[in-house]
């Protein structure tokens, strides 16, 4: 009876893990044999902001399963200054994929089968501005730049995979108090260190991480009350002014609305809570970014980012190839979910190199009428909405592709698709007149504009 409760719970945990290993991009030539994508167990990472000396480091200590001999990729943009396998110290050299559509480190050891202990110590740079009585950080995002999410401030690896990841901060020589603004179970233990647990099916574009001096911002907690009754914890902060008590109570009845609004279209806001940060700098124009059950935005993009925590950060992507569904269908909903019985032009929204890691902005104008001429194609069976709630029960928390979403739309009204989507998103001639499509619910923030909102 024992060995099959083992037998079952084994089992259970490699379906767990399917999803990742079968959305790892294919390996790749290098060397004398193969790159190859690996699978993060657990990922923890120790990182000290040494106040004082204005000095930050990570170190992450990462539970490699690797799937397939080779040698294993992960992604780090800083040059890390200590790479261990099992304690062995070995190089993470940065390499151009097959087609230069992006960069990866792969570590200069070969690998079989089986599981490693990976740990990488590296400076934190990035986004990071020390006061003289603490430390302003922050691990912002963007899904419209190749390498922009969590590889700017920590090893980790590709947006495929899903991993627990756990923070373990240390304040050195920190004087008053700090914020921390995450997605996750935040603790403090003492004074300066702090501990934050993310889910387990987090991955590089789904954590949201914010720290700053107490006094810095000014913030509105609260609770919202979802339709399964559940209370949501709200936090939605901005920098001090004379009105942000007033902007804020705004923002917040607003997105009051606005989830009961995407409560009843699509069900039970899937986030544990909702962090939103109001970065509205009248002069930039910012737009927004959206996080799992969070988000960095002004008032215009509110409901766009809110939206995103069911479709980008519930079903959410598993590579570049696949991030316009989202954007196309956020972009739809803004529209007031048009039907359009006829389209012109296509794109290769899901047809780029298939290492690409950022999102085809086209998405966002002609992404968004092809759901409308799909909303018409099926509009006698309801519409999308149903299968779009579908697809949440179905896959929420699992990265998918493109064809993925192709194959549970087939499924869900027992018609052939996959013509359509060869018409409209397949096309690779059209991309270059797309590519410069007009968007401005994610426009790309220069390092001056985050660093100034930190
Ligand atoms: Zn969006």
């Amino acid at each position: 009876m024992k060995l099959l409760a083992l037998i079952i719970l084994i089992s259970i945990s490699a379906y767990a893990s399917d999803n990742d290993i079968t959305h790892r991009p294919t390996s790749f030539s290098y060397l004398d044999a193969k790159a190859v994508f690996v699978d993060f167990d657990e990922a923890i990472y120790d990182i000290t902001f040494d106040i004082a000396r204005k000095k930050s480091e990570v170190v992450a200590r990462i539970k490699l399963n690797v799937p397939e001999a080779g040698y294993p990729v992960f992604d780090l943009i800083q040059e890390p200054t200590l790479v261990t396998v099992d304690g062995i110290e070995v190089k993470a050299l940065d390499v151009s994929t097959p087609s230069n559509e992006t960069k990866i480190r792969v570590i200069n050891k070969k690998l079989s089968v089986g599981s490693y202990d990976l740990e990488i110590r590296v400076p934190l740079n990035n986004l990071i501005e020390y006061t003289p009585t603490g430390v302003k950080s922050a691990f912002w995002v963007t899904d419209l730049e190749d390498r922009y999410y969590l590889e700017r401030y920590i090893p980790v690896n590709l947006e495929y995979d899903r991993v627990k990841m756990t923070f373990n901060l240390n304040y050195l020589g920190l004087k008053t108090k700090q914020h921390i603004f995450a997605n996750g179970q935040v603790s403090w233990l003492s004074e300066t260190k702090a501990k934050i647990e993310f889910p387990e099916y987090f991955t590089v574009n789904s954590l949201y991480f914010h720290t700053t001096p107490v006094g810095s911002v000014k913030l509105i907690e609260t609770t919202f009350k979802s339709v399964n009754g559940r209370d949501i914890p709200v936090a939605v902060y901005m920098a001090d002014a004379s009105n942000a008590t007033s902007i804020l109570n705004g923002l917040k009845d607003y997105a009051q609305r606005t989830m009961v609004e995407l409560e009843g279209d699509y069900g039970p806001f899937p986030h544990a809570s909702l962090t939103i940060y109001n970065a509205s700098l009248a002069h930039m124009g910012l737009g927004g970014m959206e996080y799992a059950g969070a988000t960095v935005t002004n008032e215009n993009a509110l409901e766009h980012e809110m939206f995103h925590s069911y479709f980008a950060r519930g079903v959410a992507p598993a590579n570049g190839n696949a991030g316009w569904i989202d954007e196309a269908l956020a972009s739809w909903r803004d529209g007031g979910y048009r039907r359009l019985s006829t389209l012109s032009g296509s794109s290769s929204m899901a047809a780029h190199a298939p290492y690409t890691r950022k999102t085809d902005t086209a998405a966002y104008g002609f992404g968004a009428q092809f759901m409308s001429f799909l909303d018409h194609k099926f509009a006698s069976k309801g519409g999308l909405k149903p299968f779009m709630n579908k697809l949440l029960e179905k896959k929420i928390f699992e990265p998918i592709f493109t064809e993925d979403f192709i194959a549970e739309m087939e499924l869900f009204y027992g018609e052939k698709v996959r013509e359509v989507f060869n018409k409209y998103v397949y096309k690779k001639p059209e991309w270059d007149k797309l590519k410069s499509e007009k968007h401005d619910r994610h426009r790309k923030l220069s390092h001056a504009e985050l660093q100034a909102i930190l």
